[in-house]
């Protein structure tokens, strides 16, 4: 299988190159160039394997240059019950709220407690086994920009990995005190993390003009380095997220709530875009799909665009308590628009430089059409998002984190406007120990005034009896390592620093 880029489609490259590159050179991010075809059959197989056989399966038929054996080293090593506390590190708790079932798929489960894990638990072993198969001997400089999760993820994820290193930007105002804790916290000899004035658009931004600048590039060549990506661009990212939603297909057919070839519906809170694309590449795949459910916050570009084929980030960015989806460029959008385009990059491109110079593009109807045939968008505002944690806390007993609340909300909201009761399956994507304040400010039903964090986190702990997860309580007694903060114009010349360079 051969991968091309979404602004140009005349060369491919290998998945070791892809992953090894994170990004095309024309800017462009890469995409397979066709989906394996699953039928009744492979899923009758898939029902009987146990996760990590099901993440083999389908990275095999996705990483066709790699071995067998490569491959389940990659798998063997990321899924392990040590990290991620069981054997299925994608559980899904069943929870009655308001007459409807709700699928919740756990996927923070993993060391940073965010479903940023399920993918960057495997990203560095396959990785480094492309660097290995692509890039001569060179080493891979990682650079993240972060809403919050991705940072510490990736950077638990690729600390002290030989032949790395890795450089986090996060926008100094835009994380919540405990995500920006665990970072500047991380041990490890390879790692950096700095704040940024400015948002995550900024951060973003930044860090994908530094890979595109000719003259930092070139300092890393003459030193025997690269450029490579943890963020969703990165086609290592979004795979190992295909996988959780097959094997929770396979989970809802084996635990009786659906049979196999029967449709489901796929909530997803969304802020790049990355994960409800994983969800759509499994339904490309043959996943039985009705519809996807894409769940803003108050910064709700997709909304919009989903309903009117309009994407335009001209308009307020608003910061939420759900700060990992405070995004007006969702990355991966780009993907889909070069597969509901027919895969004409020409097309494609013409969207993303309207993006770029104006901050607005409208799509054909081509486009239009099957987005709004395929998806349902909805957002909803702070209030709507802390009243879902308390209902479903006081209603269900079930403790859910701001994000997690986002795709409730707007799911029931769906719910009673279409009456579409096809089972649905929500992505729920961080632990609401990551978001304390937020979470027990709406089951008390008031301010939290105290800035200490974990004392925050021991009333949530005495009210609720939901346990903080031992990542987490683990960071309570370390010492911040990292103070830094910039202005989005420095990042290039910090990270020549960073690594010796300049
Ligand atoms: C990253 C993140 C999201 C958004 O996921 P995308 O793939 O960027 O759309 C949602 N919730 C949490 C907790 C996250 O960390």
């Amino acid at each position: 299988m051969l991968y091309t880029s979404t602004q140009n489609n005349k060369e491919a490259v290998s998945s070791a190159q892809a992953i090894a590159q994170g990004i095309s050179r024309d800017g462009g991010l890469f995409v397979p160039e066709s989906f394996p075809k699953y039928d009744g059959v492979t899923f009758e197989a898939l029902l009987r394997l146990d996760y990590r056989e099901r993440a083999k399966k389908v990275l095999s038929d996705y990483l066709t240059d790699f071995t067998a054996e490569e491959i389940a080293d990659c798998v063997d090593k990321a899924y392990t019950a040590e990290k991620f506390g069981s054997d299925n590190p994608a559980p899904i708790a069943s929870v009655n709220h308001n007459g409807a079932e709700l699928n919740l798929l756990e996927l923070w489960h993993g060391p940073t407690c965010a479903f940023k894990d399920m993918a960057l638990q495997i990203l560095p072993h396959l990785l480094t086994k492309s660097l290995k198969k692509t890039a001569d001997g060179k080493k891979a400089v990682i650079l993240v920009a972060t809403s919050g999760d991705t940072g510490k993820a990736a950077l638990e994820g690729f600390k002290d990995v030989d032949n790395t290193s890795i450089i986090v930007f996060y926008p100094s105002d835009g994380v919540s005190p405990m995500q920006k804790h665990q970072m500047n916290t991380t041990t490890g000899e390879n790692v950096g993390v700095c704040a940024i004035r400015g948002n995550f658009d900024d951060a973003q931004t930044g860090v994908k003009k530094i890979f595109t600048t000719d003259e930092v590039i070139k300092a890393l060549e003459d030193n025997g380095l690269m450029f490579s990506s943890a963020n969703s661009i990165n086609w290592g990212r979004l795979l190992p997220q295909i996988v959780y939603y097959i094997s929770a297909y396979c989970d809802m057919v084996n635990a009786g709530k659906i049979q196999l070839g029967d449709k489901i519906n796929i909530v997803v809170p969304t802020g790049n875009f990355g994960n409800i694309l994983a969800a759509y590449f499994a339904y490309c795949m043959g996943m039985p799909v009705n519809k996807l459910i894409c769940a803003s916050n108050s910064n709700n570009v997709l909304t919009d665009f989903i309903s009117t084929g309009t994407y335009d980030k001209n308009r307020e960015f608003i910061t939420t308590v759900s700060p990992s989806m405070d995004i007006l460029v969702s990355s991966n959008l780009e993907r889909l628009l070069y597969i509901l385009s027919g895969r004409n990059d020409a097309e494609t491109k013409e969207y993303m430089t309207a993006l770029k110079s104006k901050g607005v593009y409208s799509v054909g109807d081509n486009i239009k059409n099957v987005v709004s045939e395929m998806f349902s968008g909805g957002y909803c505002s702070e209030s709507e998002t802390l009243e879902t944690i308390a209902s479903l806390y006081n209603d269900s007993n079930y403790l859910c984190d701001t994000h997690t609340a986002v795709a409730v909300n707007v799911y029931e909201k769906y719910l009673k406007e279409t009456g579409d009761n096809t089972p649905a399956v929500i992505a729920s994507t961080a632990s609401p120990y990551k978001f304390s304040r937020a979470v027990l400010s709406a089951i008390e039903g008031k301010e939290i005034t105290t800035e200490d964090e974990f004392e925050i986190v021991d009333t949530m702990e005495e009210k609720t009896g939901v346990c903080i997860p031992a990542p987490l309580e683990a960071t309570r007694t370390m010492a911040d390592r990292f103070s830094d903060i910039i202005d989005p114009c420095s990042m290039p010349e910090y990270v020549l620093s960073s690594l010796g360079l300049k």
